[in-house]
């Protein structure tokens, strides 16, 4: 399996190269060069596996020869061991209606369940090739602590991840700055959360430091991200019919990569009748689903922080998809987005996207709303994210014999304080996280200026080398 660029102006590359570049050299992302195909029986003999042998079965064919069979499963046996026993329970909500919960990591939220797996494999393409790498990151609270997690104590891999000071919550900061493994290093910028993301393109930017330091980055735009998202697609899919029985997903969204996995899971052979992308009052995805129009807007701060976004970076490989895989394309429409702030697609090109795909978005009163009306009707907390997911499905829900299944992002007690507010009730920290307000934190504060983080990461990667 070989991967090609969506700007269609870089060479195809091996799973192992994409996991370690990220973004491909001409700017574009990295898709698989031909989709790989399940076929009925294949997945019906999904059902009986466990998550892990699943997972392994689904990853194989995206990872092709990168990986050999037994490294891939060992991987995935200990990625697996860091959740909850339960890994992804399927919960009834509703007439064939069902809730995912992919909280039950270490960091009790979704993105755990990609980088988990990404942070293992990366440890051990590196120590293969002999090779260590700095990941560097900016994060508005949640990616942070789940790629923290992915990489801490992993012999190949410095991390820096750096947040706004004073800009994160509590829980979220606590569950970066209490992880004193020796290659964590936090950094607390007196800035934005824009501020710290364009401290991070800026180092890459500058090919000096970055080939010096072996900068990697693990963002939503890393393939083997959605590789490992597509796993959870298959295994509601199998627990609810598939082959048999098509399925249809909600999915809150932001960076669009998460459905793009539920996209990528339906291209290489589950049935699904239905994605939901489900929006906050960014809006910008619902708009281009109504009318085939990007246009950017302003970012505004919600009750659901991981969905405040403008840019959807992961769209890029569905508009790939939309302009039948013209590289061309795909560049002139983001070089327009970049420029001008908005690109379209043709009435054709929409109708395409429209066949499987619909989009709402809600606001922080109706986000409350429904927070509130689930716990009525089944004494369930969700956390904001989730409750966007679960209006957005109730409000496009296309047929009812087809089984509904709303992601769950985020462990409620990640954002407690929403829950509180809408219900009354709030909900208490998970095991995991018990303790996390007594644990000493380690982190520092820097100024929003290039030099002094670069400064910083020098330093420290230099007495690290030494101890
Ligand atoms: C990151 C995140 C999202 C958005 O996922 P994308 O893949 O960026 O679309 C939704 N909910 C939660 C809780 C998240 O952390």
């Amino acid at each position: 399996m070989r991967y090609v660029s969506t700007r269609g102006e870089a060479p195809a590359v091996a799973f192992d190269d994409v996991l370690l570049a990220g973004l491909a050299p001409d700017g574009g992302l990295y898709v698989p060069e031909t989709w790989p195909s399940f076929s009925p029986d294949e997945i019906d003999a999904l059902a009986g596996l466990d998550y892990g042998a699943l997972a392994v079965r689904v990853m194989q064919p995206f990872v092709g020869e990168a990986l050999a069979a037994p490294d891939l499963g060992a991987i995935v046996a200990e990625s697996c061991r860091a959740f909850d026993e339960d890994i992804a329970p399927l919960k009834k909500i509703g007439d064939n209606e069902w809730l995912l919960e992919l909280f039950h990591g270490p960091t009790l939220a979704f993105k755990d369940y990609a980088l988990q797996f990404l942070g293992r494999m990366l440890d051990h393409v590196l120590r293969k090739r002999g090779q260590r790498a700095t990941v560097i990151g900016a994060t508005s609270g949640d990616t942070g602590s789940a790629a923290i997690e992915a990489c801490r104590d992993r012999e190949s891999i410095e991390i820096f991840i750096l947040h706004p000071r004073g800009r994160v919550s509590e829980v979220q900061r606590r569950q970066m700055t209490t992880v004193t493994s020796a290659n964590v290093h936090n950094v607390a910028i007196e800035g934005t959360f824009d501020d710290c993301q364009d401290l991070v393109k800026a180092m890459f930017a500058d090919p000096a430091f970055r080939d010096r330091y072996h900068l990697s980055a693990v963002n939503s735009i890393n393939w083997a991200r959605i590789a490992a998202q597509i796993v959870y697609y298959f295994w509601a899919g199998a627990k609810l019919g598939a082959p048999n029985h098509a399925v249809s997903f909600s999915v809150p969204t932001g960076n669009f990569g998460n459905v793009f996995a539920a996209y990528a899971a339906v291209r290489v052979g589950l049935p699904v009748a239905q994605l939901v992308v489900a929006s906050n009052r960014n809006d910008i995805l619902t708009r281009f689903f109504a009318s085939g129009r990007m246009t950017i807007g302003e970012v505004s701060a919600t009750l659901s922080p991981s969905m405040d976004i403008q840019v959807s970076s992961n769209f890029e490989r569905l508009l790939f998809e939309v302009f039948d895989r013209d590289g061309k394309k795909v560049a002139a429409a983001m070089k327009r987005f970049r420029e001008k702030g908005e690109f379209a697609v043709s009435s054709g090109e929409l109708e395409k996207a429209r066949a499987l795909f619909d989009a709402a978005c809600f606001d922080d009163e109706a986000t409350k709303r429904m927070i509130k009306q689930l716990w009525q009707e089944t004494g369930d907390l969700v956390d904001p994210h989730t409750a966007v997911g679960i209006a957005a499905e109730r409000a496009k829900r296309r047929d009812k014999a087809v089984p509904m299944v709303a992601l769950a992002t985020a462990h409620p007690a990640k954002f407690a304080d929403a829950v509180e507010q809408a219900t009354g009730v709030r909900p208490p920290l998970p095991e995991r996280l018990k303790g996390l307000f007594e644990r000493e934190e380690r982190y520092e504060v820097l100024a929003n200026d290039l030099r002094a983080v670069q400064d910083f990461v020098a330093r420290r990667l230099a007495q690290r080398t030494a101890a």
